[in-house]
């Protein structure tokens, strides 16, 4: 298949005469499904009209909180952290995480050997692939997934094999995330002799699912039976709303040892662009992890560490998560009041700051002005386009967040961010009715 490869060379050449790159370029990124334009440049402001409300991408439209940017500035103002940082992580920044940290998983954490500073929780995950993985091993990812997923596994020679959570049925009218469902048959039959890990998102980017304990309790058993390495992602971990629990599958009795649990600072202190992420876990999983860490981008960013830690050294006198989570609530009541008045369907996030709507009733012209970068993809492309075009409301194709051969469940979803103040909520709101007349 070489849609991207001639894309690629055809904008070179400009035309119809493709010749073959001088250099050709490896294959895995076509494997790794990374040759297509990803949605987050597609959806990219960049590419929007400049009125357009921004509800694609996962950021924020407010700075972190001034007393962990007054901590940014010192450490860039002092010399030391202008300089790289040990691969593991500045020490005081481990030391942050062991202290806030450490007792949500009943552990005194070794900040030398238990946690590992990370680029961001994307490297920091891309590591653990590259550390653990070997050529043709199967990691089990629940669909819908976070795109990043799909080509960091294959990038270091894994096989990603996926097992669906099973959408809503049509016949409830307002559902939760909670709706979304595993089938543990499913789930057990997915297991091969191959199988080396699973990946476990929760709270879970695009769907808002706080996997309960007892769905947890049941892939625990199973990582255990099967001897699977764990990668419990919960850069979502502040973001559980409604009273709802969440549970690290690394407290589980026997699962710790096999637990890598990812965390991020972007999600936490409204700081995505800082790139500052961790792992936590047993030696026996950082201690390679940070072999692979420290070869591909030897250490991350010193100074925001520094900012990082300042942040988590405060959070619990300043109660910061607590009103954090009280704002989220509200900005995600508020926004899916868009949906109450449209009467559409949505799923109710239990937790992260997404919301899929129910997108299968939007009707547009097919012979719209689409641009090249949507067409050939999922309906969902377009119809993502055509709100940001005609509504002034962007956000996300969730096809984007399937495999190839289950694309067509995925099309029925886009997917909104409320990590927004609540004034552009509230327009973002306001504007979303004026989708009515394109609902079948
Ligand atoms: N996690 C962010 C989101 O889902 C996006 C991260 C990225 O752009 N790679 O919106």
């Amino acid at each position: 298949m070489s849609q991207g490869q001639n894309s690629i060379t055809s904008g070179v050449q400009n035309g119809s005469h493709r010749k073959p790159a001088v250099i050709p370029f490896s294959s895995r990124l076509i494997e790794g499904r990374a040759l297509a334009q990803d949605v987050w440049s597609i959806f990219n402001a960049a590419n929007l009209p400049s009125d357009c409300l921004n509800f694609g991408q996962g950021y924020m439209n407010f700075a972190p909180p001034r007393w962990i940017t007054a901590a940014a500035e010192e450490a860039l103002n002092t010399v030391g952290p202008n300089h790289y940082s040990h691969p593991k992580g500045r020490p005081r920044l481990r030391q942050a995480i062991k202290q806030f940290y450490g007792p949500q998983f009943n552990r005194d954490l070794d900040s030398e050997s238990e946690i590992l500073v990370t680029s961001g929780a994307n490297e920091g995950q891309y590591s653990v692939f590259t550390a653990f993985l070997e050529h043709g091993d199967e990691v089990i990812i629940f669909e819908p997934f976070f795109d990043q997923y799909l080509p960091s596994v294959v990038f270091n020679g894994g096989k990603p094999v996926y097992v669906p959570l099973h959408p809503p049925s049509r016949e409830i009218t307002k559902p939760t995330s909670n709706d979304w469902t595993i089938n543990f048959e499913e789930l057990r039959a997915s297991v091969t002799p191959r199988t080396k890990m699973i990946i476990v998102n929760t709270p879970h980017n695009p769907v808002g699912k706080v996997f309960t304990r007892a769905e947890l309790e049941k892939i625990a058993d199973l990582a255990i039976e099967f001897n699977l390495l764990v990668m419990a992602d919960e850069v979502y971990d502040c973001l559980v709303f409604d009273n709802k629990e969440h549970v690290r599958i690394a407290t589980f009795p026997g699962m710790w040892e096999r637990t890598v649990t990812v965390g991020s600072a972007g999600k936490s202190f409204a700081a995505t662009g800082w790139r500052v992420g961790w792992l936590i876990g047993p030696a026996s999983i950082i201690s390679p992890t940070l072999a692979a860490s420290t070869r591909i981008v030897f250490c991350t960013n010193s100074p925001l560490q520094e900012a990082a830690a300042a942040g988590l050294e405060q959070v619990a006198e300043r109660r910061f998560f607590e009103t954090q989570l009280k704002d989220y609530q509200e900005r995600r009541d508020t926004f899916v009041s868009a949906f109450d008045r449209l009467g559409v369907t949505y799923t109710l996030p239990e937790g992260t700051y997404f919301v899929l709507m129910d997108s299968s009733n939007i009707k547009f012209p097919d012979d719209y002005p689409f641009p090249k970068s949507v067409l050939g993809r999922g309906r969902d492309f377009r119809a993502c386009w055509f709100v940001a075009m005609e509504i002034g409301v962007s956000s996300i194709p969730v096809s984007e967040f399937y495999c190839e051969e289950h694309m067509a469940i995925g099309e029925n979803y886009i997917r909104f961010s409320f990590c927004k103040d609540l004034d552009t909520l509230k327009a973002g709101v306001e504007r979303l009715q004026n989708l009515k007349p394109y609902l079948a």
